[in-house]
């Protein structure tokens, strides 16, 4: 089984809002596993479709224990606040301090069309989180404050005009999302 090419900051379907999935089908099923040896190869925890260039609503995870898939997710509660180092694969080479809701429960359908609530916390609440940014069109980028956001975009601009913006220029733990 392949690969797909991680798309990096700059990609304009980074940007844009997922629909939603409407067929759940063996084309979605291939989709879901070629996502899932992706995140691995690059060693991420989580990994939404935008992120390999296909515009729909599900993102991919494992945090150790085992790979899993949530199509059409909502986050339907959320609790506290957490402070984490947050990188991402589509961001290559930077993190940031970024605080969020420390519990979140989603809610989504899995491969075989059935509901799947699951509660996250901590870094699987991160991940939840942060992929259903991905499937907005949403980066981290966009939740520092401004100064922040402006510096770091600044310096990924230039990244990305050297041509030097790399997947595999990261190599920061292997926490990414
Ligand atoms: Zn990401």
């Amino acid at each position: 089984m392949g690969t797909y090419t991680i798309r990096l900051f700059g990609d304009p379907v980074l940007r844009q809002r997922a629909p939603e999935v409407t067929d759940i089908d063996g084309d979605l099923a291939r989709l879901v596993d070629t996502m899932i040896a992706t995140m691995h190869e690059a060693r991420g925890v989580g990994l939404a479709a935008p992120q390999v260039g296909v515009q729909k609503r599900l993102y991919t995870y494992d945090v150790g224990d085992d790979p899993g898939v949530i199509i059409n997710p909502e986050i339907v509660e959320s609790s506290g606040e957490w402070v984490y180092d947050e990188g991402c694969l589509s961001v290559p080479g930077f993190s940031f301090e970024i605080v969020r809701p420390k519990v979140v429960t989603v809610r989504g359908i899995d491969l075989d069309g059935n509901e799947v609530v699951l509660e996250g916390d901590e870094l699987m609440g991160r991940l939840i989180q942060h992929e259903i940014d991905h499937l907005d069109g949403v980066l981290l980028l966009d939740r520092l404050d401004d100064e922040t956001r402006k510096a770091a975009m600044r310096e990924l601009r230039q990244l990305v005009l050297d041509g030097t913006l790399s997947a595999t220029t990261a190599e920061d733990g292997g926490r990414r999302l």
